[in-house]
């Protein structure tokens, strides 16, 4: 069995999901309330794969909200907690999503390994961000050729590029896709130089400097909602990968000239019976999901019992393409923008396709 932990994209969205599941006192209660509330096994469903192989899998609700980020003991406990559910019920590979997997690196939780009296199996968890990285860079190969990006000759702005997702981003479409030039943005400087010295190269640029010069940009940081971008300084065509959690660039940037695009989603081959991708907003729930998600499902289907991905930067080119083509295998294909999909389904190719 598979497991997922998720959780809702606002408090307000947590409180309508428990009155729509009939949990009138919970859809009633304040914050504080939630933030003692333990986490909830939703449900359970199964999953068959485009082999023809059946798994089962459960998602674990943290009841963690967005809200509780600055409560570090309220953010961690919920983490933790939903961490320790997920081993009890002996689900073999569990993938961290949304919010649980940044809370665990950032707050280093590896440190804290007894919760109660059960010791938590590292090799049980997966951040999902192997197989989150591989699609986002299937999304810049087959939806920049669409817009009449050339990638050989593009530049290509990472933003988040010192992130776990970011850099190994970022090793890919410099070594495998060979695009013409990364600029790489993230806040802090060593880690920008340490980063350019490993690649052998790329431009570090400000989030001002690199906007106008981008062909493509990768997004793979949370950003503030505050966050504004001037569309008439952006290139046009300009596709924009939209990798960070919560999604917000589209209403922000999108149209003449500028396609943005859902960055780390992809969609399986036939619908899974479950009610969870509702609350995150998919436009076709039953069959989109998170990559992160799909990584749990694909160890599964694999029988790749292991913690996969994670850590911090150590996702390898070739456990990309192992989880990649394990991706294809089973059914999964990256969403694409409406041009790509056209060409695409014209040419017979599969979108996803390496
Ligand atoms: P990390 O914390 O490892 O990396 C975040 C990166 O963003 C760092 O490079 C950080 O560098 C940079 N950053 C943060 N704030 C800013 C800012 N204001 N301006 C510029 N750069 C910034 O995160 P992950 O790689 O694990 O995840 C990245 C994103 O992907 C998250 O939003 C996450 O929610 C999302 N995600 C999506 C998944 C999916 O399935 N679609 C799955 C997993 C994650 P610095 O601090 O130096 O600025």
């Amino acid at each position: 069995m598979f497991g997922l932990i998720g959780h809702s994209s606002s408090f307000a969205q947590a409180q309508e999901k428990a009155r729509d599941l009939g949990l009138e006192e919970m859809a009633e209660a304040d914050l504080l309330s939630w933030c003692s509330a333990p986490p909830q096994l939703l449900e359970t469903f199964e999953v068959t794969s485009k082999t023809g192989k059946t798994i089962q899998g459960t998602y674990i609700d943290s009841c963690f909200v967005p809200e509780m980020l600055s409560r570090f003991k309220t953010a961690t406990r919920k983490v933790q907690n939903a961490m320790e559910l997920a081993q009890k019920n002996g689900i073999n590979v569990t993938a961290l999503g949304g919010f649980t997997s940044i809370i665990f690196e950032n707050y280093d939780l590896s440190k804290f390994q007894q919760i109660r009296n059960t010791t938590l199996e590292w090799e049980r968890f997966t951040t999902g961000n192997t197989h989150t990285a591989w699609v986002i860079c299937q999304q810049v190969e087959t939806n920049a050729p669409a817009l009449g990006i050339d990638l050989s000759k593009a530049k290509v702005a990472v933003v988040g590029a010192t992130g776990d997702i970011g850099s190994a981003v970022c090793r890919w479409l410099a070594q495998k896709t060979q695009v013409g030039e990364l600029l790489l943005v993230a806040r802090q400087q060593q880690r920008l130089l340490d980063l350019q010295t490993s690649l052998g190269g790329g431009r570090i640029l400000s989030l001002e400097e690199a906007l106008p010069e981008a062909d493509v940009v990768v997004w793979v940081a949370s950003l503030p909602q505050t966050l504004t971008i001037d569309h008439s300084t952006l290139r046009k065509p300009c596709l924009m990968i939209d990798g960070g959690y919560p999604k917000n660039l589209d209403a922000k940037v999108a149209g003449d000239g500028v396609h943005v695009l859902k960055g780390g989603i992809v969609e399986f081959w036939q619908d899974i019976g479950w009610q969870m991708m509702e609350v995150a907003e998919m436009e076709n729930p039953k069959r989109q999901l998170f990559a992160c998600f799909a990584e749990a499902m694909l160890l599964e289907f694999e029988g790749i019992h292991t913690n996969f991905s994670w850590g911090r930067n150590n996702i390898s080119l070739a456990n990309m393409e192992l989880i990649g083509n394990a991706s294809l295998r089973h059914g999964f294909r990256a969403i694409a923008l409406d041009s790509a999909r056209s060409r695409s389904d014209n040419s017979g190719l599969e979108l996803a396709a390496a």
